[in-house]
């Protein structure tokens, strides 16, 4: 890949990382409101559904973070873009849509078809 390509993504990988960090932040402080304030047992199951809700975002959040971090070595180690199931490159236009994919299309779509096969 182009040293041109490899900064474009590097920049968008580390915007969006960014983003995530300060939304996280965001999540963290909004599940720190005390249960006192809500007596109101309906109050509290809602809160209670609110709660499991930000644990469900907070969880996809750090998985994509990670997936993230991950992204930015492969850029500092050469491996970016490159398909770590068959070894040829993902094409940029797959990569611009999904910058943290670390498949070719065709793996990916042998992979999910597979997983659909069994059941997974
Ligand atoms: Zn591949």
């Amino acid at each position: 890949m182009k040293k041109k390509d490899l900064e474009f993504f590097k920049e968008l990988l580390e915007n969006q990382l960014q983003e995530l960090l300060s939304q996280a932040d965001d999540t963290v402080s909004g599940m720190t409101i005390p249960k006192e304030n809500f007596p109101d047992p309906t109050d509290r199951a809602s809160l209670e559904a609110d709660r499991n809700f930000m644990l469900r975002i907070r969880d996809r959040e750090h998985k994509l973070i990670k997936k993230i971090k991950l992204a930015l070595e492969r850029i500092e180690n050469g491996t970016f873009g490159i398909c770590e199931t068959c070894g040829e490159e993902i094409s940029i236009e797959r990569l611009k849509a999904r910058p943290v994919t670390t498949q070719c299309i065709e793996c990916k779509m042998k992979e999910e078809a597979l997983e659909k096969a069994l059941g997974i």
